[in-house]
């Protein structure tokens, strides 16, 4: 099979099992939105699927790298929407500001403010909290309820408009385990954001996005299945 083949058997897989997983939770795929995890891809796997409009949302984990790859006119052409998913630091919140339209990994006011100050007039950047799931110590993110907390804080900004939360699941973490450690996340998201306002609850990566898709993901982040070899 060429490589073109084998990335849109990719894409149909991924689908597939996106939708067989909302009916078995009696959800619409329209709520779900794929998020396509470009930070480990290929430059020709992630022009194929753009030049055919297959994806709408990126999401990348390094701001510089990015930068490189998005801001050169091959990609710069596409209207994508872009997300940071990576670890936000300082120093790099400026230049996040001014590149991507979500951040769906904060966990501190301090650095959201930076990002808020340095959002171009006329645009809004979307953010997620992320929420910590266990108390592993490689795990980023908050506990729910600072979580919750920031979300609160967050609020206040201008350019920053918080709307929803974000978490990263265990490694090989069984379906049964998963299923509690997403449920918390659900109750306060659905607490939190009103279904009437622009809300994501992003749960789920190639490992665990049929679950986190039964457990309410509306923005499944996926990376290595789509770009499988
Ligand atoms: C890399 C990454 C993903 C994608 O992971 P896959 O297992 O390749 O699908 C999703 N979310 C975050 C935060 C990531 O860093």
């Amino acid at each position: 099979m060429n490589r073109e083949a084998k990335l849109l058997e990719n894409l149909h897989e991924v689908c597939a099992s996106l939708s067989a997983a909302c009916q078995r939770a009696g959800r619409s795929p329209q709520e779900v939105t794929l998020l396509a995890v470009t930070k480990y891809a290929q430059d020709e796997d992630v022009l194929f699927f753009l030049r055919r409009g297959l994806i709408k949302h990126i999401g990348e984990s390094r701001v510089q790298q990015a930068l490189n790859r998005w801001s050169r006119a091959e990609f710069a052409s596409f209207e994508v929407v872009k997300h940071f998913i990576g670890h936000l630091q300082h120093n790099k919140a400026a230049k996040a500001a001014l590149f991507f339209d979500f951040i769906d990994s904060l966990d501190d006011f301090s650095t959201a403010c930076i990002v808020d100050a340095h959002v171009p007039a006329g645009k809004i950047v979307r953010g997620l909290v992320q929420v910590k799931l266990t108390q592993r110590k490689t795990q980023s993110g908050l506990p729910l309820e600072e979580a919750r907390t920031l979300v609160r804080q967050l609020r206040t900004l201008k350019h920053l408009r918080v709307c929803g939360y974000m978490a990263i699941a265990p490694q090989g973490a069984p379906a049964q385990e998963l299923r509690q450690l997403f449920a918390p996340v659900r109750e306060a998201f659905e607490a939190d954001f009103s279904p009437e306002r622009e809300r994501y609850l992003s749960l789920g990566m190639s490992a665990d996005f049929e679950v986190a898709v039964e457990a309410g993901s509306t923005l499944p982040r996926i990376g290595s299945k789509l770009f499988a070899q």
